[in-house]
C-alpha cells in the first residue's frame, strides 16, 4: 500500500467549529464582520493581552497592507523589511507604491539584524530619505530580538509592523508576539497554528486605530446615509463564517502550541548525535516559540552524498514533504533591484536550511516513518 504523504503543516479541526458556524447561519449573518468576528476579536485580545486592540481581516497580508496605510506610506516612501520571510511580509510595500528595503537575519533567532538594521536606517537617511515603517519577522515561531529592534526603532522614531503571521502564542520575556510593535499582525491562513479557512488580524494600541482599520477594511465609507467616500477603500474585513471557524480553533491553540513543541523535541531526539544537522531552536529563556515549523540546517559533508537536497530527496521518496527555507527577498527576482544590507546569512541558511513536517496532528506512525528515513539516510553514509 502506498504511504499516505505527511504535509509541512496540516490545518487540524477541534469539533468546536461547527457550533460557532451553525450560530451564524442561524443569525442568517452570513456577509462580512457580525457577531462572530467580533467575538472572535474579544477572544484574541484576552489571549493577548497588553491592551492590545484586535482588527479581524480576511487574510495577513491585508492586515501588513492596512498597517502601512495606518501609517501614511505612500508612493515612493521606503520601508524596510526582513529579508528572510514570506513574500506577504514584503508585497503591500509595492501594493503602496513604496519602496522595500532589505535587512538580512542575524544566525542566532534568524530573524533582523540589529546590527544591520541601524546600518541601513543611517545609510537610507544619508540617501535623503528616512524609512516610515520597519516590517519585521517572528519567522518560524520564533521570536526576534525584539530589545534590540525596538530600541532602534524608537531612538530613530520609525514605527515598528511586527509581523507575527507565524507566532501565535510564541512570547518573548513572557509577552505574546504580536504585541511587541505599533501595530501587529496575525494570519489565519490553512496553515497556520490555527486557522479561519482564510484570515488574518491586526493588532493595533487603541480603539482609534482599530476603528480606523475596519473603517478601511470595509470601504472606507463617510458618515452618510448614501455611500460616500474620501479615502480609498478595502474590502478587507473577516467572514463571519470565517470567525465561527476562528472561534472553535481557538479552543485548541494552546494544545496545538504543545503538540507542535512536542513535535520539535521529536526532531531533537532523533537528531541527536548526527553532527551534520542542526536542529534549529530558541537560544535563551526570553523567547518561547509556538514551534509553527520544525527547521534544521543540513551541514556541508565530507561524507558523500550528505546535503539538503539529498536529505530532501530520501524525505520526498517515502512521500513526506519538506521545503527549504523562505528565499530571501532580496534574490527574488521581484524584488531584487531594491536596496539590501547584510552579510549573506539569509542567503546562506536558505542554501542549508529544511522546514520538516511539523503538523500538530502527525501521529505516532508518521514519526515512525519520519525516524525510519532519517536513520536510514544518515546510516547507509556512515
Ligand atoms: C502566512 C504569512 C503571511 C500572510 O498571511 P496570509 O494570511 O496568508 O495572507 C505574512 N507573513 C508571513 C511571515 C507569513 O508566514
Amino acid at each position: 500500500m502506498e504511504n499516505k504523504r505527511i504535509f509541512l503543516s496540516m490545518s487540524q479541526q477541534s469539533g468546536f467549529e461547527q457550533k460557532y458556524i451553525q450560530k451564524a447561519l442561524d443569525d442568517n449573518w452570513i456577509t462580512s464582520g457580525g457577531p462572530n468576528v467580533n467575538d472572535f476579536e474579544k477572544v484574541l485580545e484576552n489571549y493577548l493581552a497588553e491592551e492590545s486592540f484586535v482588527t479581524a481581516l480576511n487574510s495577513g497580508t491585508s492586515a501588513i497592507h492596512l498597517a502601512l496605510i495606518l501609517l501614511g506610506v505612500g508612493a515612493g516612501d521606503e520601508v524596510i523589511c526582513q529579508s528572510l520571510t514570506f513574500s506577504a511580509s514584503a508585497n503591500p510595500i509595492l501594493y503602496q507604491g513604496a519602496i522595500p528595503v532589505f535587512v538580512d537575519s542575524e544566525s542566532e533567532t534568524w530573524n533582523m539584524c540589529p546590527e544591520n538594521l541601524e546600518i541601513a536606517i543611517q545609510d537610507r537617511i544619508k540617501k535623503g530619505k528616512k524609512p516610515k515603517a520597519i516590517i519585521a519577522v517572528h519567522l518560524y515561531g520564533n521570536p526576534y530580538k525584539v530589545d534590540e529592534i525596538n530600541e532602534i526603532a524608537e531612538r530613530y522614531e520609525i514605527p515598528i509592523i511586527e509581523d507575527s503571521a507565524e507566532a501565535l502564542g510564541s512570547t518573548y520575556k513572557g509577552k505574546k508576539c504580536g504585541t511587541f510593535g505599533t501595530f501587529g499582525v496575525l494570519s489565519f491562513n490553512g496553515n497556520k497554528i490555527i486557522t479561519t479557512s482564510s484570515g488574518g488580524a491586526l493588532i493595533s494600541k487603541s480603539k482609534v486605530l482599530q476603528e480606523k482599520a475596519v473603517f478601511y477594511a470595509t470601504q472606507s465609507k463617510d458618515e452618510a446615509v448614501h455611500y460616500q467616500h474620501s479615502k480609498i477603500g478595502y474590502n478587507y474585513r473577516m467572514s463571519n463564517i470565517c470567525a465561527g471557524i476562528g472561534l472553535g480553533q481557538m479552543e485548541i491553540l494552546n494544545k496545538n502550541i504543545n503538540s507542535r513543541r512536542e513535535i520539535n523535541r521529536f526532531y531533537r531526539v532523533i537528531f541527536e548525535g548526527i553532527d551534520e544537522i542542526q536542529l534549529f531552536q530558541t537560544v535563551n529563556k526570553d523567547c518561547f516559540s509556538n514551534y509553527w515549523l520544525s527547521t534544521i540546517l543540513v551541514q556541508q559533508s565530507t561524507k558523500e552524498n550528505i546535503n539538503r537536497e539529498t536529505l530532501m530527496l530520501s524525505f520526498e521518496n517515502a512521500n513526506i514533504e519538506c521545503r527549504p527555507l523562505w528565499k530571501p527577498m532580496h534574490l527574488q527576482p521581484i524584488f531584487s533591484d531594491y536596496p539590501y544590507y547584510g552579510n549573506n546569512v539569509a542567503e546562506n541558511l536558505f542554501e542549508r536550511g529544511l522546514c520538516l513536517p511539523s503538523g500538530s496532528n502527525i501521529t505516532k506512525e508518521e514519526k515512525d516513518r519520519i525516524k525510519e528515513v532519517v536513520n536510514t539516510f544518515f546510516e547507509k553514509h556512515k
